[in-house]
Parts: C-alpha cells; sequence; structure tokens
C-alpha cells in the first residue's frame, strides 16, 4: 500500500481501489493523507510556470512553485518543483521577500514532503512526473535540517519517492554545522550556496549570516562537501544593480571560488516591495559573467520564471501577510499524524518529529 501512496499520491483513502472496502472506509475515518489544508494555484508563463499557496493547520501559509521545461532536441522534458523548508525565515535578507516576513515555524518532514506529492497530483492527468525538486521556496533548509533530510530521503528512497538524490538541490545561505551535516551523511544531493557577495561587509549587509559563518568558512565546507560526494558545489549570486554588481566584486567573487569544483549562477534581483533595489541591468550581468568564466568558473545566468505571478522567494506568501487566525481555518484536521506515519511506513507523514 504504501507504494501506491508513493507513486500514485490518491487524494483519498477511498481511491486505492487494491484495498477492502472496509479498510478503505476505516483508513478514512481514521488517519489523514495530506499535511496541507488547502492548496490554491495560479498559473503564469501560459501555463510552464504554477504557483502554489498551501494553507497549514495551524493558519500559516507556505508556497512552493511548480516549473515545467519542455523537451528540447535530445534535452528530455523537466518538471521542477521549488518547496519551502520553514514557514517564513529567521536569517532576513534584505533582498528577499520570506526574509520580510520573519520567522514562525519550522516545518514537519510530512509537510515538506506534501508539497512535493502535491505537484505530483496535479501533473498526473498529462502524465508528466516530477523530475527535479529544489529548496528554494520559504524558509532556511539547514536552520530545519534533520527535517529537511528525513524529507530528502523519503524524495530519494526508491521504494517511496523514489527521485535520484542529485536531482534534489539543497540551497542554504551558509549555515556551516548544516553543510558539514550534509557532508558527513555522504548522499550526493546537489548543493546550491546564496553567496550573493565576496567582500565581507557587503555580504554581512545581504546575508546576515556572514557575522555568524563568514564566506570564507562556507566556501570551506561546500568544498568539503564537494570532496566528500564528488558534486559540483553551485554558487547563487543575485544581482542587484549598483549594489553587488560591479567589476570588482566579480574579481573579489572569482578569488574566493578560484580553484572550487563550483558552477556560479547569476541571479537578476526579483523586485521585492519593501526595498527599493532593482536587478543589474543585463551588460553588467554579462560583463560580471565574464570575468568569472575568465577564470575559469562555468557561470551561467538564470532567466526568473513566474515574475507576474510573485514567484520570486516568499512573495505570495507576502502578499497575504495577514494569516488567518488559526480558529478562522475551515476545520481543523483532528487526527494525528504521527498516527498515519505508524501505520503507512517510514516518513511518510511525520508530523512534529
Ligand atoms: N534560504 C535558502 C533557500 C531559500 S531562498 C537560501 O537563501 O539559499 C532561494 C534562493 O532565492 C536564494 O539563492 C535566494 O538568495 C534567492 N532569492 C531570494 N530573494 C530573491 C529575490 N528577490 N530575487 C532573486 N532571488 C532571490
Ligand atoms: Fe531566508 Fe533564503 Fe530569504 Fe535569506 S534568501 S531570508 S536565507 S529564505
Amino acid at each position: 500500500m504504501a507504494d501506491q501512496l508513493w507513486r500514485r499520491t490518491p487524494e483519498s483513502f477511498a481511491a486505492l481501489r487494491t484495498l477492502p472496502a472496509s479498510l478503505r472506509s476505516e483508513l478514512e475515518r481514521s488517519f489523514r493523507l495530506d499535511t496541507l489544508v488547502e492548496t490554491t494555484v495560479r498559473p503564469a508563463d501560459e501555463g510552464l510556470t504554477h504557483k502554489a499557496l498551501h494553507l497549514l493547520d495551524d493558519g500559516r501559509s507556505i508556497e512552493s512553485v511548480l516549473m515545467r521545461y519542455p523537451a528540447r532536441g535530445s534535452v528530455c522534458a523537466r518538471a521542477t518543483v521549488c518547496i519551502s523548508s520553514q514557514a517564513g525565515c529567521a536569517v532576513g535578507c534584505p533582498f528577499c521577500a520570506t526574509g520580510e516576513l520573519g520567522f514562525w515555524r519550522d516545518l514537519t518532514t510530512a509537510e515538506i514532503v506534501d508539497q512535493v506529492r502535491s505537484w505530483a497530483s496535479f501533473l498526473r492527468p498529462t502524465g508528466e512526473r516530477v523530475t527535479n525538486i529544489v529548496f528554494m521556496g520559504m524558509g532556511e533548509p539547514l536552520l530545519n535540517t534533520e527535517r529537511v533530510l528525513a524529507a530528502a530521503a523519503a524524495l530519494s528512497d526508491p521504494r517511496r519517492f523514489g527521485l535520484g538524490a542529485r536531482h534534489i538541490t539543497i540551497s542554504t545561505s551558509g549555515v556551516v554545522p548544516g553543510i558539514e551535516r550534509l557532508t558527513e551523511q555522504g548522499t550526493r544531493y546537489t548543493l546550491a550556496v546564496s553567496l550573493h557577495a565576496a567582500r565581507p561587509a557587503l555580504r554581512d549587509l545581504l546575508v546576515p549570516l556572514n557575522h555568524r559563518w563568514p564566506a570564507h568558512a562556507v566556501v570551506a565546507a561546500a568544498a568539503a562537501y564537494g570532496r566528500a560526494t564528488g558534486r559540483r558545489v553551485t554558487y547563487e549570486y543575485v544581482m542587484i544593480s549598483g549594489i553587488n554588481d560591479t567589476a570588482d566584486d566579480a574579481a573579489e567573487t572569482a578569488r574566493l571560488l578560484g580553484g572550487q569544483l563550483a558552477h556560479v549562477n547569476l541571479i537578476p534581483m526579483n523586485p521585492v516591495a519593501h526595498t527599493p533595489w532593482l536587478p543589474s541591468p543585463s551588460d553588467r550581468i554579462e560583463a560580471f559573467a565574464a570575468i568569472l568564466r575568465a577564470a575559469g568558473l562555468p557561470t551561467t545566468v538564470r532567466r526568473n520564471r513566474g515574475i507576474e505571478i510573485g514567484a520570486a522567494c516568499g512573495q505570495l506568501a507576502a502578499e497575504r501577510a495577514e494569516q488567518p487566525a488559526p480558529a478562522a481555518v475551515a476545520r481543523r484536521r483532528e487526527l494525528i499524524v504521527e498516527r498515519t506515519s505508524a501505520a503507512l511506513g517510514r516518513g511518510m507523514a511525520q508530523g512534529g518529529s
């Protein structure tokens, strides 16, 4: 049965037709299949991008995004799901809408996994599958490390969701002990590090965690991860006009990352309401990329997807910052998530672990 639950992501126990009817109704009465109370989906990019707002049990909302890339030549079609690891975020990067919202709570393993299961159900009618998962929604995954690792283990387990580990990307703003934990575990996930600046004072401003774990320590921890797993580390660099996009910034970045098994991804900043900052113009981004490439660092520029539906980190939730009071949630699910976990097998819907 666990196999059917993972592979077919049914919407209810009643849909598990291979089970006797009496067992189905008993399961329906006693257990819950989904920790997300309500999911609202909005399309953009002519249906290539969809953004979901998920309502949680306690009235908080989180978001996830589906980005579909059609097949091109010999490149197969992909469906990447961007998921949240926390409701809000405590790190407080000033260019990030989630950072502006503040921190509410860690998500449970089941709440993380259920975002992916909900997109798997969404894709089922067209025969498509989720091919990649990125922890780039709300929250800092490595400040919720154990639950994120339990979710990633379930999603990469061939007997459960069954996605290859390298198709799962964990993005961190630089939590050194969390990166060390990934290294110690040794699973070959893709690690993305949000760098955004190489100069210490600028990175202190853009990624306040830099006060605690400075960029050189983060790069050293990521390099150790790369050596242990053989995986190239991705460095994310949000390009903010006039803030971190000069030739000097590029040269400092090249010096910091020189000799690493790394790939740099330049991301034009998505404008957010609470800052006057704007994305760097494309010629400046290209000039920045050229300096990195000349230093031997493979560098790509990411096209922003879903901007018109506010698919930048945290923006949809920010629109609904006035979260409904817990009492206003229509029907609180009553049954305890752990019971589901015990009945359905490892990690399936473990609530507050
Ligand atoms: N907390 C983790 C993962 C979630 S943020 C992290 O910071 O890595 C995912 C990515 O979105 C990060 O690289 C982050 O810097 C980027 N991001 C946040 N706000 C953005 C914005 N306004 N425009 C472009 N990228 C943004
Ligand atoms: Fe948190 Fe990442 Fe946003 Fe920074 S960029 S506030 S770490 S979610």
